[in-house]
């Protein structure tokens, strides 16, 4: 059966990115819940429709307890639509948000469930998620745990919107330099969204003030994508210093006494080492083994999500029965 937007009845905003906004809706004709995306004008996809409707099918022929189910797509000009299941406790990020650091035990669920979807992906598919993040990792009461928003559509309403957002700040050091992307690199991403989720802030935030997250902020930066990013060199001691005394220029968040600039996060995760579960010892080792190991700055020594679903911690999570049913009754 073909979704018609005349058959949908808006119920609930969801939420807003950047390619347009996310709501909860009903399919009259079926009784059915969905959560309908709506994105940027249909006409700039004319041009890439041929790759759009590849993904289209691909998100159809998914098959996976971690994957969010997809209801079908249409063009309600100027957007292009794509309804998808209703996860009724929303994504990651709303969560830790509302109720603060997640339990390290769900953190192992998410990372088993990331890692099965990702794999699952590849396998199957061939594809590489591209957008790992906690906003893209849903959640809902019959506590299963699923990644959406994957291939290539969100790269290309990037590329489009010629905006630079949040979501490069889970980008992995390769691929802000420029290298190919892999599988790997959505790893990355994981590790940064766990330690986000554990530590109830995202991990290159000043640890005082929530407001210095910058995983949220949005600015220009162009051009962007989908080509390399050219980073200045490393800058010395002496000059970031002076750097930092200078009213920052373009695209900058504040708080907590922390500024920082795109370019300049972006050159941190290029040349600083990886952030870590801390403080040592807060955590299970095991856990900070896993995180460890998904950020190795060097994507030829960083494992595939195949590998890593045999990382001990993750066989943890396996056979661990925390009712994670039961944790969403909690909120
Ligand atoms: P982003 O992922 O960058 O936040 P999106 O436009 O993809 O932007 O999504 C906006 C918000 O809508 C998400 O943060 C999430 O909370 C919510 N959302 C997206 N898809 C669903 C879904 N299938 N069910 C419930 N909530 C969703
Ligand atoms: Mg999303």
């Amino acid at each position: 059966h073909d979704l018609r937007n005349e058959d949908l009845k808006d119920m609930q905003e969801l939420g807003q990115g950047n390619g347009g906004s996310v709501k909860k809706v009903e399919h009259v004709p079926t009784g059915t819940i969905m959560a309908k995306k709506a994105s940027i004008t249909a006409q700039h996809f004319l041009s890439h429709l041929k790759q759009i409707l590849r993904e289209l099918q691909i998100m159809h022929d998914c098959n996976s307890q971690y994957i969010i189910s997809f209801y079908g797509a249409f063009i309600f000009d100027p957007n292009i639509c794509i309804c998808m299941e209703f996860m009724d406790k929303g994504s990651l990020d709303g969560i830790y948000k509302k109720i603060g650091p997640i339990d390290i035990d769900v953190v192992g669920k998410v990372a088993l469930a990331v890692l099965e979807g990702l794999t699952y992906l590849y396998d199957v598919h061939r594809i590489i998620h591209r957008d790992i993040k906690p906003s893209n990792i849903l959640f809902n009461s019959q506590g299963h745990i699923k990644i959406c928003d994957f291939g290539v559509s969100g790269e290309l309403i990037n590329s489009i919107a010629d905006t630079f957002v949040g979501t490069s700040t889970y980008m992995s050091p390769e691929r802000i330099q420029g290298a190919q992307y892999t599988v790997k690199s959505d790893v990355w991403s994981l590790g940064i969204s766990l330690i986000e989720l554990a530590l109830g802030r995202f991990p290159f935030s000043d640890s005082s003030s929530d407001d210095s997250d910058l995983s949220d902020f949005e600015g220009t930066l162009s051009p962007s994508r989908p080509g390399p990013l050219t980073l200045p060199p490393k800058k010395s001691k002496e000059q970031k210093d002076k750097k930092k005394k200078r009213k920052s220029k373009g695209v900058s968040l504040q708080g907590g006494g922390m500024t920082m600039s795109i370019l300049e996060l972006l050159q941190h995760i290029v040349n600083e080492p990886a952030p870590r579960l801390t403080p040592e010892g807060r955590f299970p080792k095991e856990a900070e083994d896993f995180v460890d190991s998904c950020l190795l700055k060097d994507p030829d020594m960083r494992k595939t999500p195949k590998d890593l679903l045999q990382h001990p911690w993750v066989e943890r999570s396996k056979s661990a029965t925390f009712d994670l049913e039961a944790w969403a009754s909690t909120f």
